[in-house]
Parts: C-alpha cells; sequence; structure tokens
C-alpha cells in the first residue's frame, strides 16, 4: 500500500470530519477505527449543536462564538440531521441564575450568533412559560425564557456521513481496525501498525503525518508511540437516561436548574423519546467499560421530577442509559463544568515529528477543529494541499431539500409511505439510494420493526456503502432501529434474514452476531438492584 500524507487515528466526529477536510484538499488519506464509526464518546453526548450557553459564565465568548457559527453551517450542510431545536429555561425565585442573568446571557448569545437562522430569544412572563410548558413546577416560577439551539438525534449518522464524504473524495476508510503501535525513524513518525479486530491480521500504514483523535483514548495512543510523550487527559463521566414521553414533557426543551446543586441539565424530546442529562464527575475509569451508577439515575430522575412534578418516572421508567467521557484537558483540581470544552491541538514537535493529538472539543465544532488541523499540519508537513471547503459543501445526505427527496421517494411503490420521512431524517438527499434497492427486491422494502421505520433495504445498503460490518454496525449506527425503546431486540430477527439472504450471512454468522449485539447493547440496560 503506497504511503498516506495523512493517518488519522479513531472514527468519532472529530477523526471523521479531519479525514473528509484532508480528503477534499487532495492530500491522501486514512481514517483507522479500532470498532465502528461513532462507537464512543460522540455517541454518548447530548446531542446538541450549541453555542454553549453555560461556557458565557466561564467568559469563553471566543467559543461560544466559534460554536454558533458551526451551527448555522451544520443546519445549512446537513439539513437532515440537524435541525433547530427550542429550549425553556424556566426561572424560580430561588435559582443560582436569575431573570435578568438569563435574559442577559441570551441578549450576548443572540449577538455572538451574527447570521443566524433560527430566531432570537425571547422572555416568558409566569403565566406564559405554565402555558408553553404546563408540566413545569409552578411553585415559586417567576417567568422563562426561550431560545433556539440546534439537535443532531442521529449524531452516529454525522460520523457517518464524514467518513462518507471521506471516501467520496478518495480517503481510505478501515474500521474495526486497531492502532497498536506509532511507527517512528529517528524522531519522524513514519506510520502505524494496525490489527484487524475481526480476522486478527496485522499489518502496517506508513504516512508522516498522524492525527491522534482517539478522543479518551488520546493518551494510550501517545504509550504506544514508544517515546516519552506528555500525558493530556482529565476526563470527566457524563451520564443520560431515556424515558418515554411523560406528562408534562413538550416539543420544546428544558433546561432546568438541578435543585440539589445548581447545575444546569437538559430534559430533551428525542428520537420520539425523552433524553434527560448530564451529570459531570471526575473518571479515570476504562471508557470502554463505563456503566451509569444507581446514584447518577437516581440524580437525573429526582431533578426531573421535582422540575415536573406530575411526570411520574420512576427507576421503572428509564428505557436505557448511556454514558460517556469527556476528553477534557488535565486542569488540575478544577471544578469540572470551569474546565474549557475548547479543544487544543498537540504537536510532538522533538520526540514524534507529524505526530498531532487532538484534545477536548466539541461535536458542535469538529468542522472548525478539524480546518485547524488540517492547516496546521499541511504547512508543518509542507504538503501540497487545497484550501478547506467543509463550510459550503454540505454533507453527502444534504444535497437535497426534504420535499424533493419525499417527492422522489414517492416513486418506490415497495417503500411504505410510513418510512418516507425515517429515510429522509437518516440519509437526506441519499434516501433515494437506499429505496432504490427494491425495485430489483421488493422484500426490502419491509420494516424491520414495528417502531422505527427501517427498512430491509437499509441493512443491505449499510454493508454495501456504509462501511458497516457488524448487525450492532447496522442497528445503533446506520438506520438507528437500535435506539429505539427495546434497543433495537424487536429488529434482529427480520435484520438477520435480510442478511442471511442478501448478504450471504449463513447461520453460525447469524447466531455470533445475535449474540454480540445483545451483548453490546447490555451496558445500556439497567442493573437488576440488588
Ligand atoms: C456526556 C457528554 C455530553 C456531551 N454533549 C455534547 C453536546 O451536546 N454537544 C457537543 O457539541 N458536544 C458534546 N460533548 C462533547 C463531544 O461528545 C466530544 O467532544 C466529541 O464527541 C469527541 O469526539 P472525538 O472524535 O474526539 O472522540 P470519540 O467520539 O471518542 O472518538 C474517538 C475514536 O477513537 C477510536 N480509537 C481509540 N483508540 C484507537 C486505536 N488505538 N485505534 C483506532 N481507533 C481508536 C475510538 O474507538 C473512538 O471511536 C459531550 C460529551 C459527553 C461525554
Amino acid at each position: 500500500m503506497s504511503p498516506f500524507d495523512v493517518i488519522v487515528v479513531g472514527g468519532g466526529i472529530n477523526g471523521a470530519g479531519i479525514a473528509r477536510d484532508a480528503a477534499l484538499r487532495g492530500l491522501r488519506t486514512c481514517l483507522l477505527e479500532q470498532g465502528d464509526l461513532c462507537n464512543s464518546t460522540t455517541r454518548w453526548s447530548s446531542r446538541l449543536i450549541h453555542g454553549g450557553l453555560r461556557y458565557l459564565e466561564f467568559g469563553e465568548l471566543g467559543l461560544v462564538h466559534e460554536s454558533l457559527q458551526e451551527r448555522e453551517n451544520l443546519l445549512r450542510n446537513a439539513p437532515h440531521l440537524v435541525r433547530p431545536l427550542p429550549l425553556m429555561i424556566p426561572v424560580y425565585e430561588n435559582s443560582r441564575r436569575g431573570m435578568k442573568t438569563v435574559d442577559f446571557g441570551l441578549y450576548v448569545y443572540d449577538l455572538l450568533s451574527i447570521g443566524r437562522s433560527v430566531p432570537g430569544h425571547r422572555r416568558l412572563s409566569r403565566e406564559e412559560a405554565l402555558e408553553e410548558m404546563p408540566g413545569l413546577l409552578a411553585e415559586g416560577l417567576i417567568g422563562a425564557v426561550v431560545y433556539y439551539d440546534a439537535q443532531v438525534t442521529y449524531v452516529e449518522r454525522l460520523v457517518v456521513e464524514n467518513a462518507l464524504g471521506a471516501a467520496l473524495a478518495g480517503a481510505r476508510i478501515e474500521t474495526h481496525t486497531v492502532v497498536e503501535k506509532v511507527l517512528l525513524e529517528r524522531n519522524h513518525v513514519t506510520g502505524v501498525e494496525v490489527r484487524n479486530t475481526r480476522t486478527g491480521e496485522r499489518s502496517t500504514r506508513h504516512g508522516t503525518a498522524i492525527v491522534n483523535a482517539a478522543g479518551p483514548w488520546v493518551d494510550r495512543i501517545l504509550a504506544v508511540a514508544g517515546r516519552p510523550l506528555p500525558r493530556f487527559l482529565g476526563p470527566t463521566k457524563g451520564t443520560h437516561i431515556v424515558v418515554r414521553p411523560f406528562p408534562g414533557a413538550t416539543a420544546t426543551a428544558c433546561y432546568a436548574e438541578a435543585r440539589s446543586d445548581g447545575r444546569p441539565f437538559f430534559i430533551l424530546p428525542w428520537n420520539d423519546l425523552v433524553l434527560i442529562g448530564t451529570t459531570d464527575t471526575r473518571c479515570d475509569d476504562d471508557p470502554a467499560t463505563l456503566r451509569a451508577t444507581e446514584a447518577e439515575i437516581g440524580y437525573l430522575l429526582d431533578e426531573t421530577r421535582k422540575t415536573f412534578p406530575a411526570c411520574g418516572l420512576t427507576r421503572e421508567s428509564v428505557l436505557y442509559t448511556y454514558c460517556g467521557v469527556r476528553p477534557l484537558p488535565r486542569q488540575g483540581l478544577k471544578e469540572t463544568a470551569a474546565i474549557t470544552r475548547r479543544h487544543l491541538i498537540r504537536h510532538h514537535g522533538r520526540s514524534a515529528r507529524g505526530l498531532s493529538s487532538i484534545i477536548g472539543g466539541k461535536i458542535t465544532t469538529y468542522r472548525h477543529l478539524a480546518e485547524e488541523v488540517l492547516d496546521q499540519v499541511a504547512s508543518r508537513q509542507r504538503l501540497t494541499a487545497r484550501s478547506c471547503t467543509t463550510a459550503e459543501i454540505p454533507l453527502p445526505g444534504g444535497e437535497a431539500g426534504r420535499d424533493e427527496v419525499l417527492k422522489e421517494l414517492a416513486t418506490f411503490t415497495a417503500v411504505p409511505g410510513a418510512s418516507h420521512e425515517h429515510l429522509y431524517a437518516v440519509y437526506g438527499s441519499r434516501a433515494p439510494l437506499v429505496a432504490a434497492l427494491t425495485r430489483a427486491a421488493p422484500e426490502l422494502g419491509q420494516p424491520l420493526c414495528a417502531s422505527s421505520g427501517a427498512l430491509g433495504a437499509e441493512v443491505v445498503f449499510a454493508v454495501q456503502a456504509e462501511f458497516a460490518v457488524t448487525l450492532g454496525d447496522i442497528l445503533l449506527r446506520r438506520c438507528m432501529a437500535g435506539l429505539g425503546p427495546d434497543l433495537g431486540r424487536g429488529a434482529i430477527a427480520a435484520a438477520l434474514s435480510v442478511a442471511a439472504r442478501h448478504l450471504g450471512w449463513d447461520d453460525g454468522r447469524c447466531r455470533a452476531e445475535a449474540a454480540a449485539y445483545l451483548a453490546e447493547i447490555e451496558p445500556l440496560r439497567l442493573l437488576t438492584p440488588s
């Protein structure tokens, strides 16, 4: 295999974004991901594309401005994935942040989002707030403020589309391929040693610029470089719970202040369910083995009950949980909320020339991060690269609007109308490519399960056109059937039957995939109380 200009380690949002930008600039690019695309931090986030109102309290005006500009870029370039979201901040007599503070914060927020396409904020009286969000705790309520940010319901798809965009521009995408060693000659990187985790096969990828975008594993990549490189991370854990819509939950999200500790937390309408989070505690545990604790689940439930007294949520209401670690820069004993969410780019000039590491950051700002990384890498490595175009070019599914796509989907007789919105929300302008599979095999128009709208055709498409390998890749990170109330268990049989017929999976493979799928979703399920 000929050498690459840029090797990117890690297929989360940052790695995929960097690979796409590099390939679009004409650089020979390889993306290496130990599991599937988007299998870690990016997936365990609150899925907001936001300026980060909270960061204003820490004086991070630059970060808020950058995030708000990127929010606009995403609303324009990926309208099927990133959609405007109204949020309400209720203000109580005893709130830490009073009406004037919240209103002023949002005034600055609006100023920083110059050229925004979403409405500005508005103040609500107590009565207006209760009319818009009838389930809110009324006692002590002074009023509320409503403002707009955006939500990426299927952040997995944002990563997949970045990887696809990279591949369409010529990049090599290798999933289930772990980087085991960074190769160096006289303090210059020359490539990486990799192992395919499915076949066990070991090989080498050569290249003189390596970008370490391994998220919470950034320090581990530095450890396999065989040089005494510094450690950067001071991770914190964030947990979410997923419940069904409860009495009082609305299409407007609630950004509330926790009564017990004053921390802000979100109650978000998401995927026809409600996503509640997050916690923020220091954590040095292995990111791959994290589970939500009873204390974290209890905290989120308690605080939701205090905000929506009639919600009726109990531990049994929790459909599933998820948690991840923020790969934040190590910042001593600082309060976790005060640790910057800005990204840092570190070049290991002396001991490993050509190696750069990404620390921290947000999903929201991944595109700008990628642009900065590539500008720096191209200049340091003296690579001939075109300038960055990712702010202007739509993601692969963002090339046609919703109405146009729905109109085209209506021409496929084997695709049920009930699945049209699902296909647009997941694939955008690429949805007709999925639907086209039903022309030759109409049975692929059959739904995989009752709830998600996902079709058999998506199983085939995921493997043939979107780098999926396992059943987990297909259900959890391509067709999104795995994010429903039952975590996709209801789709397993139908998906395997399609894979057997159209992808040649034999009985043994189907049994192994079903078992691996159940093992993959196990950490999201509640432990039985002892
Ligand atoms: C609880 C929580 C809530 C958040 N909410 C938001 C939010 O609402 N909005 C927002 O903008 N941001 C949010 N963030 C921040 C955001 O999720 C992260 O900053 C971002 O996802 C980091 O992406 P990444 O690509 O760097 O890391 P990851 O997504 O973790 O990707 C790193 C990848 O590297 C791979 N990898 C590791 N080691 C190797 C190896 N040796 N070989 C090959 N591959 C390897 C991993 O498998 C992984 O897929 C949140 C974070 C958390 C934890």
